[in-house]
């Protein structure tokens, strides 16, 4: 295994993970560790080059710190990503030898599940690094985050309906759900139990018949889903979907989900403002998964606790995110990053 550094201004070290005897390319980002080890997870994707791998590690790795800093968590922002088509059977030792390099970092950068990576790819990344969350068992494993990611959601959904319509009050209101995974899927089950009538949209038709199976959505194409006439919209899918395209044929009064990276450019914050749809930032929307996780990094002995308290220190702060917004008339997403940039400013001083 061969290990070379990548030049990345913003970042505080990029590692280029190569193995030719088992086909390994990745890279592991690590973006800020000012307030505490970064953690982010481990995603395999067929990049169509090594550039666009290194885009999307920064990308993200920058995203985690953001997300962690959000939540109030003593973590900095890392990524990983192997490329790969995670379709096909993953070649022996690859993930173990991924797992190694992630290991002489020693904990400066904690992994976990995320997309093209299954608990039992993980349990292989585990063989080579004790540094990898989410796990299904051993001392402190945190498990599946995405039920608890899809309740953050849902408590921030109830806090931009109370901002937007004066009301946190779901029932008879109209949600669409853009994918209906992990996350989209549970998020459904809470919003059908308060009530929300559901419209939703995902690429794998077999997911989006099985919502409608259990909650009556109503189902539209994966194309329709953005343009579908509701109250809120929840990106539950891939990321960069509000942009300069699909913005100005939006029909709802404001987005939260739990998507990570929904804003196609910073200049989107501003298009949703100017449209007067309310969004609420997706990196303190979608906490839920990342404070879970934390618990088993943080070695936390009472997770329910831990992770209550998480969830209402997020939802505080994204009602602050949107007091503020209104009184400066600026984007919620400018005020959630100055919040981000204070909290790490305030620890480095
Ligand atoms: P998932 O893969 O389980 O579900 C995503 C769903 O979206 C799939 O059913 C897929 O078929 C569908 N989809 C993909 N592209 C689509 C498109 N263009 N239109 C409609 N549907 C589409 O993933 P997940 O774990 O549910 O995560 C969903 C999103 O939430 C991702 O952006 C992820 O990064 C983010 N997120 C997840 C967690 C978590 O705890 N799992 C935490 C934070 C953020």
């Amino acid at each position: 295994m061969k290990l070379t550094p990548v030049a990345a201004p913003d970042h505080e070290e990029v590692l280029r993970v190569e193995d030719p005897s088992v086909g390994l390319v990745g890279f592991i980002a690590i973006h800020s560790t000012a307030l505490g080890p970064a953690a982010g997870g481990l995603r395999m994707r067929p990049y169509a080059s090594e550039a666009e791998a290194i885009e999307d590690v920064l990308r993200l790795s920058r995203g985690m710190t953001f997300k962690n800093a959000a939540a109030g968590l003593p973590l900095g922002g890392g990524k990983a990503v192997i490329i790969g088509n995670p379709a096909v059977e993953k070649p022996t030792g690859l993930l173990e030898i991924f797992g190694l390099a992630i290991q002489t970092l020693t904990g400066r950068y904690w992994t976990a599940e995320d997309m093209g990576m299954t608990p039992d790819d993980m349990a292989l990344v585990a063989h080579g690094t004790r540094f990898v969350a989410g796990r299904v068992d051993g001392a402190y494993a945190s498990g599946d985050p995405s039920p608890v990611t899809a309740r953050g959601i849902f408590n921030a959904i109830r806090v931009t309906a109370r901002h937007r319509f004066g009301s946190a009050d779901l029932e008879g209101r109209r949600v669409a759900v853009q994918g209906v995974g992990h996350v989209g899927l549970h998020l459904c089950a809470l919003l059908s139990d308060a009530g929300a009538d559901l419209i939703v949209a995902d690429s794998d038709a077999a997911a989006a018949e099985a919502a409608k199976a259990a909650f009556g959505a109503e189902v539209v194409a994966p194309e329709a889903i953005l343009a579908a006439e509701a109250d809120i919209l929840a990106p539950c899918a891939v990321g960069a979907v509000l942009n300069e395209t699909t913005i100005p044929r939006l029909r709802v009064s404001a987005v939260a989900g739990g998507a990570n990276n929904q804003l196609a450019s910073a200049a989107d914050g501003k298009r949703l403002q100017m449209r007067g749809i309310l969004y609420a930032p997706d990196f303190v929307a979608n906490a839920g998964g990342i404070i879970n996780v934390a618990t088993e990094i943080l070695k936390v002995r009472d997770r329910d606790r831990f992770v209550a308290k998480g969830l209402a220190a997020a939802e505080e702060t994204l009602d602050r995110i949107f007091t503020r917004a209104a009184e400066a008339g600026v984007s919620p997403n400018e005020v959630a990053e100055e919040i981000v940039a204070h909290r790490i400013a305030e620890k480095a001083a």
